[in-house]
């Protein structure tokens, strides 16, 4: 069992879940979560009076309550905030010479690119987890300046649609191909943007080209953001100029294609193949994080592009943080289900 060995390994990988808020696009909902503890650990969902009877999975027929628990449950009240006050000390440890991943998995709407990108016009106080991250090290960088630490920062930022690559911080009339090489031991993505950031609100524009890019290549390859995983990474390299210590640590902010199954998008021709691949990748990531919990001698990194370019920030010294983010909506029980076990039970 995953979560077992996740426990055993606490302060590597931790899974945190996060419910998001009724939206007024939800209309009336039942409430089906409840959160059964005061540590915050816990959380427990009822199956909605409305759930269809006919679904195939007899677990989800038989039982009324499910119960799972993670490293933290973050309800519909948890805020921005609330968040990444319990990841900030994660964040800063890629200050600290660590490679760091975060991840955020759940079906499309659950509310992956809040949690980590905030919302499309986003205020100071609702930002996510990639722009509070950034203000954050450059913060820390500044201050550790004082004590002789000088850093360089690099941006990029990819996506990873039917297991290609596409540079959303490059010139979208120009594309490139990519590939995934390992040079002396680090992971590199040949012909990628790499952004020298001496700024935090450089990064800002950055967001903005890539929210542009990201347009572009899906009006050019008529698909969907939803369809794939965008990458996020900052490396960082420290050198004190008075005790010529250095320290490389990297970044990585992983918004994962959504995770619904194939049965409920009704997919066919070029949309199923698109699904076939988030679900490979998406079960290839689960597979390298039991293999690494397990601590198997094999680790299957090159199942998916993904795990392929994340190879050196999972597992050995690497920190590992999950969201599971849900929905409150009744018709996502299943899929919310589904998600949840995503934790506990690899396929
Ligand atoms: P996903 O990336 O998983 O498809 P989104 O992040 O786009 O989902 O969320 C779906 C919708 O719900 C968006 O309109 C988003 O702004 C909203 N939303 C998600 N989480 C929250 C939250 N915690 N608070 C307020 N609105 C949220
Ligand atoms: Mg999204």
């Amino acid at each position: 069992k995953l979560h077992n060995t996740i426990q055993e390994l606490k302060g590597n990988i931790r899974v945190f879940c996060r419910v998001r808020p009724c939206l007024p696009s939800d209309g009336e909902q039942e409430n089906i979560y409840s959160y059964p503890d005061i540590d915050q650990k816990k959380i427990s969902l009822t199956k909605p009076l409305s759930f269809n009877e006919t679904a195939i999975n007899e677990t989800l027929r038989k039982t009324e309550k499910f119960d799972f628990s993670f490293d933290k449950v973050f309800d519909q009240s948890s805020g921005q905030s609330d968040i990444f006050e319990e990841i900030s000390q994660l964040v800063q440890s890629a200050l600290d010479g660590y490679n760091v991943c975060i991840f955020a998995y759940g079906q499309t709407g659950s509310g992956k690119t809040y949690t980590m990108q905030g919302p499309d016009m986003p205020t100071d106080s609702s930002q996510g987890v990639i722009p509070r991250s950034i203000a954050q090290i450059f913060q820390s960088a500044s201050q550790l300046e004082h004590m002789g630490w000088k850093y360089t920062i690099e941006a990029s930022f990819l996506e990873i649609y039917n297991e290609k690559i596409f540079d959303l911080l490059g010139n979208p009339g120009k594309p490139e191909k990519h590939e995934i090489q390992t040079a002396s031991g680090d992971v590199v993505v040949t012909n990628l943007t790499i952004v020298n950031v001496g700024h935090p609100a450089q990064v800002k524009g950055l967001m903005e080209t890539a929210v542009k890019n990201r347009h572009v290549a899906e009006t050019m390859l008529n698909a969907k953001s939803s369809r794939s995983h965008s990458v996020f990474t900052l490396k960082i390299k420290g050198v004190n100029s008075t005790t010529s210590e250095t320290c490389a640590g990297k970044l990585h902010l992983v918004d994962l294609a959504g995770s619904e199954r194939l049965k409920e998008s009704k997919a066919e021709g070029e949309r199923l193949k698109e699904t076939c691949c988030i679900n490979t990748s998406l079960s290839a990531l689960g597979n390298v994080i039991m293999s690494l919990a397990a601590k198997k001698s094999h680790v299957p990194f090159r199942d998916s592009k993904l795990t392929y370019l994340l190879q050196n920030s999972l597992g050995g010294n690497s920190k590992t943080l999950m969201f599971i983010n849900v929905s409150p909506r009744e018709e996502h029980f299943s899929e919310s289900i589904n998600s949840l076990r995503f934790a506990t039970k690899v396929n």
